[in-house]
């Protein structure tokens, strides 16, 4: 077992791209944990999609080794060989809970700030986080080697938003490794070693779960660490939450590749196989027990919920059941995944699918796409009303924006627009101002227009706070008096018109002619909104630009007729309105980007 005194367990937390996995890279290799050179950037960053688009979705924890020289402060005697036990976080708003259960397993943690940038959204929400959480924080200005580089300017918003102390912040550049030695043993010096608590009994154990993903030979692997008493192969023990019980097959340690241990002792972090089929039997956030255990679980569990919901289609309608295996294979490995078998007249088989945020939605379509090999049509995200007795409730994020000042009276004023309610001001050499809005107002354009109106320097973070009771209803698009229900969605009052105006006219562009009439109108609380209308057209093929194809041209006037008999089949029928299916592929994209 370890000698606690000699680990130590921190994570490194930041806004997306202000260099967390530059810096684990360049501390992987002090270490010797790789080889200089002879590995990939941001080696901790695996998954393809999150290498290409620069952004962790994915955490990483690693094992390092690190002699250290005695030292009053450090607690070490002679040169102790100490065990660091490194998490690299997502960075990304979506992805929260993560980081969260992940700060819940360290003692201090790194904060990085870009100087080119100064701090943004995502590292006041994580350091307020580190804070609650009484961990050790050591403030960085990384990337000083930059020309663009703000150095002092960021020096004072940590101090100024978090309250650090000017002597206390550390200047880096984690590219070039520059003072990234001397902050490694700060690092050391400051974090405390894990406390343990007196053993209860000898089988005793709690080990909280930060991370889990689903082997196809070894089931589900849970990331844990261990706060009380110890795991090894054989271990009896049980989820606290939902009290499944299963034998350990394997316990290790990340180097960041799986390496078996003989076992994980308490303030370790490692990896424990358990066997288990499901995914979502291993929650992030639930604890391990000793299947008797008298130890309580760790706080702060709760279920990760999706926030907002797209219905996904293919668009080659054969292509269903690989739709439906790669959403399984997904499922399996994503437990904030949630999807069911929808069927529409007009694109036919498909899966309304549950995201924890709008990243999260590209990203999983992303992949379905790309590992899957599937071409699909998403209807836009939208949001999930609660409807009890009658009443919608709609749900409602607590925002956070930070930009500079001269932006904060047009952000304000696009805050308003989208249903904002105005919370808090923090007006130091940087705005931080909080908002409360409806998460369907926040997932509609708003994130563009917010980088639009401050020219890309605004930055925001954001977090599900109620369900509050709204005056809403289905807004019901009816085509010649029947429902179209690929396009009806509940919305609230206020937007209704906005919003069925919208839809009409869309469909009025993207509908061809019929040889009839076609009536589009929006429908709310019973009463039409807006209509429009698309006149006939004579749909007669046989006359070509007025002149009649002539009567014995029997071969042509046959083709043409096949033609149109074609044309058909990629129709859908909507009661008596023919729609090609490119009208609701178009339609989607339009609102989607
Ligand atoms: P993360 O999203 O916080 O993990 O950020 P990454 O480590 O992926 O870094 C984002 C980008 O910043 C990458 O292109 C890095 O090469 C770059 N970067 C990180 N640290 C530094 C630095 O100290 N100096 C410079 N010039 N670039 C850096
Ligand atoms: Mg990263």
């Amino acid at each position: 077992m370890i000698d606690n005194n000699k680990l130590r367990n921190f994570a490194i937390i930041a806004h997306v791209d202000h260099g967390k996995s530059t810096l684990a890279d360049r501390f992987l290799e002090l270490t010797h944990t790789v080889e200089v050179d002879k590995h990939a950037d941001q080696l901790l960053d695996r998954n393809p999609i999150s290498r290409e688009r620069g952004i962790t979705i994915k955490l990483a924890p690693v094992r390092m080794h690190y002699t250290i020289l005695p030292s009053e402060e450090s607690k070490v005697e002679n040169h102790d060989v100490l065990t660091l036990n490194l998490v690299d976080t997502p960075g990304h708003v979506d992805f929260s809970y993560e980081v969260d259960r992940t700060l819940a397993c360290v003692e201090g943690v790194i904060l990085l700030v870009d100087a080119t940038k100064g701090i943004q959204a995502q590292t006041i929400a994580n350091a307020y986080k580190a804070l609650e959480k009484n961990l050790t924080i050591i403030p960085v200005v990384n990337k000083i080697d930059l020309p663009s580089a703000q150095v002092e300017k960021t020096r004072q918003q940590l101090v100024d938003f978090l309250g650090v102390k000017q002597e206390d912040i550390f200047e880096i550049s984690a590219k070039t490794g520059l003072k990234v030695p001397e902050l490694l043993e700060t690092a050391i010096r400051l974090i405390s070693p894990p406390q343990i608590t007196d053993k209860l009994s000898e089988q005793d154990l709690s080990a909280l779960i930060f991370d889990s993903y689903y082997d196809s030979h070894r089931g589900v692997i849970a990331f844990v660490r261990v706060f009380v008493g110890k795991v090894k192969r054989g271990s009896k023990i049980k989820l606290a939450s939902g009290g499944k019980v299963f034998e350990v097959n394997e316990v290790g340690i990340f180097t960041p590749e799986l390496e078996p241990s003989d076992e994980l002792g308490p303030g370790e972090i490692g990896y424990v196989v358990t066997n288990l089929k499901d995914i979502h039997e291993v929650r992030v956030g639930d604890t391990l027990l000793y299947h008797k255990s008298e130890v309580g679980a760790v706080p702060g569990y709760r279920q990760v919920k999706p926030m907002v919901y797209a219905s996904i289609f293919t668009t080659d309608t054969a292509d269903y059941l690989n739709l439906k295996r790669a959403l399984e294979k997904l499922y399996l490995n994503d437990s904030s995944i949630e999807s069911l078998p929808i069927y529409s007249h007009a694109l036919g088989a498909g899966f309304r699918v549950g995201f924890l945020g709008l990243l999260h939605a590209d990203v999983v379509r992303e992949r379905l796409e790309r590992e899957f090999d599937l071409s699909l049509v998403l209807t836009p995200p939208k949001v999930e009303y609660k409807i009890e007795n009658g009443d919608f409730y709609e749900p409602y994020v607590r925002l956070m924006i930070l930009m500079p000042q001269e932006y904060m009276g047009a952000v304000m004023q696009l805050c308003e627009n989208y249903r904002g309610t105005f919370l808090t001001m923090d007006n130091k050499n940087q705005i931080s101002i909080s908002y409360k809005m409806p998460l369907s107002e926040m997932i509609s354009d708003f994130f563009d227009r917010l980088k639009s109106v401050t020219s890309g320097y605004a930055s925001l973070d954001w977090e599900f706070v109620e369900y509050i009771k709204v005056k809403a209803d289905k807004l019901i698009i009816l085509l010649n008096e029947e429902e179209v229900e690929e396009f009806s969605e509940v919305v609230v009052q206020e937007r209704a018109l906005e919003k069925g105006t919208e839809l009409c006219k869309s469909l009025r562009e993207l509908i061809p002619r019929q040889q009839f009439e076609v009536k589009i109108q929006a429908k709310f609380k019973g009463k039409i909104l807006t209509s429009e209308r698309i006149s006939p057209y004579r749909k007669d093929v046989l006359i070509k630009s007025g002149k009649v194809v002539g009567a014995g041209d029997v071969g042509r006037k046959n083709k043409l007729l096949q033609k149109q008999k074609e044309g058909k089949k990629k129709m859908k029928m909507v009661g008596s309105v023919e729609i090609p299916k490119e009208a609701f592929m178009k339609l989607f994209k339009k609102e989607d980007g």
